[in-house]
């Protein structure tokens, strides 16, 4: 630390430091777009991580799961007070995870800091490690550490999304018997190698092999040694089937790993039924997910992934902190250049056409995409997918509901008491007409400089639906700070109520539109209950434990305060500049 600074100061320069992080250039705050998922910040050579971390993310299910996951059942994390306190810091890898998975679903910021997660983890932020040897382990990790949950849902959530299995099988020539070796998997491992297409991989993957001369194989049925067939066949499959195509193969002429640059085709929806000796059309799968590294060695270069949003069909293209919606209705997946290579890194479209390299994607095929940099695709099986999406919009459509039913309650109670403010005797009964308030100055009192930072959000850019929740709590603010002052201008405001008016129409236009791409079929339970609560300006699933809506609140609090001195910095910044040039206009 520096020892010249009182503690005071050295706040303040924190402080500072922060807002200044928190600026863009141009020195707005970094919020991020509505509908726009957040990035992840890169700690260094991170990114290989990052790209794992949004695939996870973006997977309903397991994002489900690790929001359910339990604490009081954790070893690590049973012990942990600042549960209990408000001021929450997780002490195990998976109580992380859920914090990073809470942060970058609730959070206003363009990216997220994955430090503790990835501190946790025990990686070297500045070591770039081998991806798939990452999620491998990471995933045998998370496995053995729900184990001790009692929730199935969620101690099994890595078998249930991911985990399929293949028998190798052995075959006679002579009598035909066959020889069953059952084997559970969690990403197919495809040879690229020589293969073009992943049809071409996948046909690689469960061929034939002779055992024959010294290769003959004992034959059960025929008691003796005979020429046989040994394949992989594949038995069942997962609703997420994780495609590997093994981009990095180990060299023997230098005795390091090298990175094949060739391109492979990949269609965008694959019937896996022949493979499982099933009907045609009964094992369909959806494109959802492709990882790629970019660069042309294996130990350098960039790691990122394009990934479809599970409600909307959306494309995006996560590379760190930028995220990006691929244009288009049939964006080029799996393509993106090297940003080393002078490209502006998410360029994304522009960058696309100008990659000589991946040309052949405009040969391709309708439906069909070529890259040379995915190394994983990431499959979803059609009907989990419709499910998920179904289950997505109707999620979406109740947090708009209660999200706009609780706006307009609040105003409502709010001109109500506003209303009996003006009455003394009223004042004594007690009676709060806005809870939400109560709560948001108990829940926030354990901000982290101190609790003494008053909580005063500036406008900030992006997001109507975001301004229009900042003027109806500042509205509400303003009105508890007259208290029992017996101006009433303050009791109707036509602009808010047009603005409430406005925005349940908007929303309305939204959510037919949105009826219109899901499906058709309502699901009549899950709409009679919503299984949202609105909270201090925010909706979050009832079932949220309070110290992860503690987490949220703090940070956005936390983030205002950030965008309010980035606002004031600017400003002290201009009055500056202003006043040198008056100088010196004086001067001359
Ligand atoms: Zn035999």
């Amino acid at each position: 630390m520096k020892e010249w600074l009182t503690s005071e100061d050295s706040d303040e320069e924190e402080l500072l430091l922060e807002a200044e992080a928190a600026a863009d250039v141009d020195g707005s705050p970094s919020f991020r777009e509505m509908d726009v998922p957040a990035g992840l910040k890169n700690l260094g050579n991170t990114c290989y991580v990052n790209s794992f971390l949004q695939i996870w993310f973006h997977n309903a299910a397991f994002r489900q799961a690790l929001y359910e996951w339990d604490p009081a059942l954790d070893s690590e994390e049973r012990e942990n007070e600042s549960l209990l306190v408000g001021n929450y810091e997780p002490r195990g890898k998976v109580a992380s995870l859920q914090l990073l998975f809470v942060m970058m679903e609730f959070t206003n910021r363009r990216a997220v800091d994955p430090n503790d997660f990835i501190t946790k983890l025990g990686l070297d932020p500045q070591v770039q490690q081998d991806a798939q040897e990452f999620s491998k382990l990471f995933m045998s990790l998370l496995e053995s550490s729900l184990a001790a949950q009692e929730n199935r849902a969620v101690q099994k959530v890595v078998q249930d999304q991911f985990r399929g299995r293949y028998a190798y099988v052995t075959t006679c020539c002579h009598c035909g018997w066959e020889s069953k070796r059952p084997t559970e998997f969690y990403e197919l491992d495809l040879t690229l190698q020589g293969n073009k297409t992943l049809s071409d991989c996948l046909k690689d993957y469960t061929k034939e092999e002779k055992l024959e001369g010294d290769n003959q194989y004992f034959c059960e049925g025929c008691n003796t040694k005979r020429d046989a067939t040994r394949c992989v066949r594949l038995l069942e499959l997962p609703p997420v089937l994780n495609m590997q195509l093994n981009r990095f193969i180990f060299d023997m002429q230098t005795g390091r790993k090298k990175k094949l640059n060739s391109s492979v085709q990949f269609p965008e929806q694959v019937d896996m039924s022949s493979y499982l000796r099933q009907k045609e059309g009964t094992s369909v799968y959806c494109l959802t997910g492709v990882l790629m590294h970019v660069g042309a060695e294996a130990n350098h270069g960039h790691y990122l992934a394009h990934i479809q949003e599970a409600r909307s069909g959306q494309w995006f293209k996560f590379s760190d902190t930028v995220v990006e919606r691929l244009a288009g209705k049939n964006p080029k997946l799996g393509v993106e250049s090297d940003p080393m290579e002078g490209e502006m890194p998410g360029a994304g479209s522009a960058a696309s056409k100008k990659s000589k390299s991946a040309t052949p994607s405009s040969s391709s095929a309708k439906g069909t995409q070529t890259s040379n940099n995915a190394y994983m695709l990431v499959y979803t099986e059609q009907n989990t997918l419709r499910a998920i999406r179904r289950r997505e919009a109707e999620k979406s459509r109740q947090k708009k509901q209660v999200e706009e039913n609780s706006l307009q309650e609040e105003l409502r109670g709010a001109m109500v008491a506003k209303t009996e403010a003006t009455l003394p005797v009223s004042r004594t009964n007690g009676n709060s007409p806005a809870p939400s308030s109560k709560k948001s100055s108990t829940s926030n009192g354990g901000l982290r400089r101190g609790g003494q930072v008053e909580r005063t959000p500036v406008a900030a850019p992006g997001g109507k639906r975001r301004r229009m929740r900042q003027k109806v709590s500042d509205r509400l603010r303003i009105m508890r700070a007259q208290g029992d002052d017996t101006e009433s201008e303050a009791s109707t405001d036509p602009e808010t109520m047009e603005d409430v008016e406005d925005i349940r129409k908007r929303r309305k236009a939204a959510a037919g539109r949105d009826g219109e791409r899901g499906e058709p079929v309502k699901h009549k339970e899950e709409e009679e209950k919503p299984q949202f609560m609105f909270q201090n300006g925010m909706v979050f699933p009832k079932s949220f434990p309070q110290y992860l809506i503690s987490y949220v609140e703090q940070d956005r609090a936390q983030q205002e305060e950030d965008a309010k001195i980035a606002q004031e910095m600017k400003v002290c910044n201009n009055t500056l500049l202003q006043q040198q040039t008056d100088q010196w206009t004086c001067v001359f």
